[in-house]
């Protein structure tokens, strides 16, 4: 890992591109405001290229992820699980795994699927309930945040709300200046079909200018509460209320 900055956020997730679609706009915004933000992506994404082997379907989808990177300005390390395997890894060896990074890294914000898995993805399910009870179980510092269903995610993941929780406080990150960094991440997976015309500036009314979370877990612990994400917050709940 590189230098640890003061300003820091874990993201974990199960696929490359998962970025990109349902939360680039938010890692572009933070990653230019000075927070360190560390992707875990659990996968290479071995089974999303039809008609290629996992090998180098894998290789392909790494490369795609390491370059959307560099433009939302972010790390990247890759857990090395199986694409759709997920749910039968055994939890405990899950469990450790994500542990030692949120040890390592001891982020201020934890960034991770809700429990619907935002499409109802077996893996992105897997990982929300991990993540979830790495945080209760070994962490209870700063937030944890979840990727809220909206037109944001609605774009390349599909949406599923059945199990959204209206109860729980919203955060509504607005992405309108990093929009043309979150269109060049989501073409950078190529093998994905991203469905954006291929001039950036043409893309940009496709993409909503906002993205959602919800505040799973808000622990306000000293220091290690995210003071510079609680002025957008107030602000931002402002405008949506
Ligand atoms: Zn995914």
């Amino acid at each position: 890992m590189h230098e640890i900055k003061p300003k820091r956020m874990l993201v974990i997730l199960a696929h490359p591109d998962d970025e990109s679609f349902a939360v680039g706009g938010t890692l572009a915004k933070y990653a230019r405001k000075d927070v360190q933000i560390i992707l875990l992506c659990a996968t290479r994404g071995e089974a999303g290229i039809p008609g290629l082997n996992s090998t180098e379907a894998g290789e392909i989808r790494e490369r795609e992820l390491r370059k959307a990177a560099e433009h939302l300005g972010i790390e990247v390390y890759f857990l090395g699980y199986q694409d759709g395997e997920l749910a039968s890894v055994k939890p405990e060896t899950l469990l450790e795994t994500i542990a030692c990074w949120v040890d390592l890294v001891k982020p201020q914000v934890i960034l991770t699927f809700g429990p619907d898995g935002v499409s109802g993805h077996p893996d992105h399910v897997t990982i929300s309930r991990i993540v979830t009870q790495v945080y209760d179980q070994f962490y209870k510092k700063g937030m944890l945040l979840y990727i809220h269903p909206s037109e944001a995610t609605e774009l390349g993941c599909g949406v599923s709300s059945s199990s959204t929780d209206d109860e729980q406080p919203l955060i509504e990150v607005d992405i309108s200046d990093y929009k043309l960094d979150k269109i060049l991440a989501i073409q950078s997976h190529a093998s994905q079909n991203p469905g954006l015309p291929a001039k950036p500036e043409e893309a940009m009314d496709k993409i909503p200018c906002s993205e959602q979370y919800t505040i799973a877990r808000d622990a306000q612990t000293g220091d290690n509460y995210p003071d510079w994400f609680e002025p957008q917050r107030e602000e931002e709940k402002d405008a949506i209320r």
